[in-house]
């Protein structure tokens, strides 16, 4: 694909990301499974919906899944990335016993309102967790929340914020921060990685469309396309596969076994203990099969622009006071953080996930 070609891929909003997955779906003579968003509308008073395509043999015993949109703003880099896969897939089909399964915007709302969460401020990545159960308690996350989400954002407002978070990492270390921030919280329902307290509408309509397509399947890859963690422009991997079991090896073996034992992407501390994954789930959902797979994240700021990030997302949502302009400011900040206009950075993005997607479907035929 020429390198403009490619740049023409990306979506400016979602309806048209939706047009043209659906177009691409249908041109690559996929199946396709829609589920309506009720009671929500775009900014531009579209529908929302989740979109599945599946393209192969409809029995085939090894599928490759592939999600956008879990973080909706997210999505602006993996739907792309699924239209130029299911373009080629016009031209070349599916050899063996394999399929593919497309899941575009997991999370429609976020998607189109350029939200990492959903219509109840729930990070779906954390909303696959058991609710009849407790759920998992975060102290952490309880004494930071009034310092990252101060609601003042007052120049001095926000250097008050930020010293006396720095003093409490300090106090209590860069990975306890990390956990408190990332691993999920379920007691501050305006906070951030907020996982719910309930099953949300995406959780069922991914179990929705495990049941209609994925039953037959003995062997599933798996992957949750991100933005955000990772050094700019690159790949970053995060396995939830138990360490040296098969699944984490066809891992190793598709992707590199540095690239998935890689320690980077938390400033050196251990990765948060997160809960409720989306990854979870969906091997929940399909418990019959052999299950491999990651987020793959493509970087996009630096690990300190991260929370900022994070906080930009939080504003947009719920700062009620903020001027169309400023909004339309904030709004270009946020694409910055979880999908660039730095054209290099695109063409980086769409190759390395396409060279990815190919991996995964080699491994799975081999
Ligand atoms: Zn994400």
């Amino acid at each position: 694909m020429k390198d403009t070609e490619i740049l023409d891929l990306y979506p400016t909003h979602y309806a048209q990301a939706r047009a043209r997955f659906l177009a691409a779906a249908q041109a690559a003579d996929a199946t396709l499974y829609t589920q309506v968003l009720p009671d929500q509308v775009g900014p531009a008073n579209e529908g929302l919906a989740l979109d599945a395509a599946y393209v192969g043999a409809a029995d085939a015993s090894r599928v490759l899944v592939m999600l956008a949109g879990t973080h909706g703003s997210e999505a602006y880099a993996a739907s792309p990335l699924m239209v130029a896969f299911l373009q080629a897939q016009k031209q070349v089909e599916l050899a063996g016993d394999v399929g593919v399964l497309l899941v575009h915007a997991v999370n429609p709302y976020g998607f189109a309102h350029m939200l990492r969460t959903n219509e109840n401020n729930v990070d779906l990545n954390r909303n696959f967790i058991d609710f009849s159960s407790p759920v998992p308690g975060n102290q952490g996350y309880r004494a930071i929340h009034p310092l990252i989400c101060s609601g003042d954002h007052t120049e001095h407002g926000k250097a008050a914020a930020r010293a006396a978070l720095d003093a409490w990492i300090e106090e209590n270390g860069q990975a306890a921060f990390f956990n408190a921030i990332f691993a999920g919280q379920y007691e501050v329902p305006d906070g951030l990685i907020y996982g719910g307290q309930e099953r949300q509408w995406s959780n069922h309509a991914l179990q929705n469309v495990a049941d209609r397509f994925l039953g037959h399947a003995r062997r599933i890859g798996f992957i949750d396309w991100h933005t955000g963690l990772g050094e700019y422009g690159q790949s970053f991997f995060l396995c939830f596969n138990e360490p040296g079991s098969p699944e984490w090896e066809h891992c190793c073996a598709w992707w590199g076994r540095d690239a998935i034992e890689n320690k980077g992407g938390f400033g050196g501390a251990p990765r948060p203990r997160y809960s409720g994954l989306v990854f979870q789930g969906m091997r929940e959902f399909c418990a019959q099969a052999e299950f491999s797979g990651a987020v793959i994240e493509f970087g996009t700021t630096p690990p300190e622009a991260t929370i900022a990030g994070l906080q930009l997302d939080h504003r947009l949502r719920f700062d009620t006071m903020l001027e169309q302009e400023q909004r339309a400011v904030l709004h270009e900040q946020a694409m910055a953080s979880f999908c660039p206009r730095d054209p290099q950075w695109r063409l980086d993005v769409m190759r390395e996930g396409l060279w990815i997607v190919g991996r995964a479907l080699d491994g799975l035929r081999a």
